[in-house]
């Protein structure tokens, strides 16, 4: 009888988990090993489905119980808080909390490893050894690199490749429902809401309450709100609390007051009421940069790259979890379909790659909205098409793109 194969999965999140799932499926053993020593929790994100999402939570075993909260329709206000378009939509709503609730209960707790933080890996051909910060080494016949946009397993097999800054950044936090005035619950709570002063986003849309509950009065309201900011004024922003320059972003907890207050005081000039209630609402608002990139190739050796770790768009079409799960899926049926390892990763590399190319570039093709960095014809198009609400209504986060 030959030897069961095994995988090492470098990352316990979304992609690192759905790859767990699909390939002890195909029958390999699979330990996942997350460098954070306490499980992961998503301080509230919003996550939009998809429903190439669902059909990925469906064949992992993960399934879709209680995933989230339907809307069943889009609307754009003004800055008065009136309705200037409306779009019927049925969309599912969930949180990256709920998700990775449900993909860590398909992995036997045994094979999930916290606090091992990737170091390096050696190849020989048709083995890897990974090596990790705490001091251990494993060997197995594939290393996956399910561990983000700034992968250190990337960091090893392809240095050059980096995430680009977008030039703009997001504001992010999520209101308790019941902290929300009437007249702000009663217009904006049901919907997934658009409000798009100029070079500006904001996205609102429910999401649940702690510990995923779905009772109406304990639920969330997913508040985004995008700003243009160029690379300096990224990089003071970037400066925390205590003084310290970080590198791409500030943990939420040392964003600087004066940063939260700036916020603040603009919000009250631009927003309409329900959206500065919102905000009042969030208690340590937190930034994102927004970054991209894809890399040329995803499959090095016997070290395969997936999710984030692979391609990250920006986050207009709300894909990255499905995108995680496409991938995973991907890599089981090429290594079930060619019992030859290396065939199986360059048959990946082939389906995978042009996929996640493409979703970067829809992602850059929506952030024209933004008006950042418009260098072609079709750039300037793009922007001029989505400075109307109704077309931003039908463009962003919208369902079945890739089939276009
Ligand atoms: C603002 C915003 C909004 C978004 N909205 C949506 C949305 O609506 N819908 C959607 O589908 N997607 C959305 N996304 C994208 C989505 O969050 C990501 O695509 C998804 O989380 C990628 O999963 P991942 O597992 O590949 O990476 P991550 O979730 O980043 O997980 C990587 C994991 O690897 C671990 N790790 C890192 N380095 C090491 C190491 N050296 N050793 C061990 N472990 C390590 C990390 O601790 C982490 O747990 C959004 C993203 C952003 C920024």
């Amino acid at each position: 009888m030959s030897r069961k194969r095994r995988a090492v999965i470098i990352g316990g999140s979304m992609s690192g988990l759905f790859t767990a799932a699909f390939l002890r499926q195909i029958g390999w053993d699979v330990d996942v090993f997350e460098r954070s020593p306490v499980e992961l929790v998503g301080r509230g994100a919003g996550i939009t489905t998809h429903p190439e999402l669902m059909e990925a939570l469906e064949k992992s075993g993960a399934g879709i119980a209680d995933l989230g909260i339907e809307v069943d329709r889009r609307i754009a206000i003004d800055g008065a808080g009136r309705i200037v378009g409306e779009r019927p939509l049925r969309q599912i709503l969930t949180s990256w909390d709920r998700l990775q609730r449900l993909l860590r209960a398909t992995i036997d707790p045994a094979h999930y490893h916290l606090g091992r933080t990737f170091a390096r890996v050696e190849q020989d051909g048709d083995k890897v050894r990974v090596h990790f910060a705490e001091g251990r080494i494993e060997q197995a016949d594939l290393l996956v690199g399910g561990d983000g946009i700034r992968s250190g397993v990337r960091a090893e097999v392809a240095p050059d490749v980096q995430p680009i800054y977008a030039g703009y950044y997001i504001w992010r936090g999520a209101p308790a429902e019941a902290d929300l005035a009437p007249a702000t619950h009663a217009a904006i709570f049901p919907y997934f809401v658009f409000f798009l002063p100029p070079r500006q986003q904001v996205i609102g849309y429910p999401i649940s309450g702690f510990d995923n509950d779905l009772r109406p009065g304990r639920r969330r309201y997913n508040f985004i709100w995008y700003r243009v900011g160029d690379a300096q004024r990224l990089k003071e922003m970037c400066v925390d609390r205590d003084g310290r320059q970080h590198e791409f972003s500030v943990p939420p907890p040392l964003i600087r007051d004066d940063l939260i207050g700036e916020m603040r005081a603009d919000a009250e000039t631009i927003m309409p009421e329900v959206f500065r209630d919102c905000l009042r609402n969030i208690a340590r608002p937190f930034f994102t940069p927004i970054y991209d990139f894809s890399a040329p190739s995803i499959v090095f050796g016997r070290v395969a790259l997936v999710g984030d770790a692979a391609a990250s768009a920006r986050p207009h079409m709300g894909f990255g979890v499905a995108k995680a799960g496409g991938d995973a899926q991907a890599l089981a049926d090429a290594l079930r379909e060619h019992d030859d390892i290396d065939a199986a990763l360059a048959h990946y590399n082939a389906v995978r790659q042009p996929i996640g190319e493409r979703i970067m570039l829809h992602g850059r093709k929506l952030g024209t909205h933004l008006g950042v960095d418009l260098k072609t014809e079709e750039d300037r198009r793009m922007w001029e098409l989505l400075q109307n609400d109704h077309a931003m209504m039908d463009w962003i986060a919208v369902p079945n793109f890739l089939a276009g």
